[in-house]
């Protein structure tokens, strides 16, 4: 089994096993944060994760969840999709924009 050296903010140096680590992949997806429970004392420890680690935990086995950057719609946005709205063909477009 493959093991994995980390640091716990309170322990120090601690080593885990890939199961005991979770990846959370952000934005393009070669970059994130990983979240583990030490072993030692138990507290849940988050960690960013470069590219280069994001690269040593996938080739590790590591299970890993992509998680999506979502932008909060903007005015323009909204006022775009009430004047779509008010067009005849609102559900045409709509589909045909992939939405
Ligand atoms: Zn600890």
């Amino acid at each position: 089994m493959t093991t994995i050296r980390t640091t716990c903010s309170r322990c120090g140096d601690v080593e885990l096993s890939t199961k005991d680590i979770s990846l959370e992949l952000t934005g393009a997806g070669d970059e994130g944060t990983y979240r583990f429970s030490c072993p030692t004392c138990t507290t849940t420890q988050q960690r960013p994760a470069s590219h280069r680690v994001v690269s040593i935990l996938l080739a590790t086995g590591v299970a890993y969840e992509v998680v999506l950057d979502t932008l909060p719609i903007t005015e323009s946005e909204i006022g775009r999709f009430v004047a779509m709205l008010d067009q005849d063909d609102w559900f045409g477009r709509l589909v045909a924009s992939g939405g």
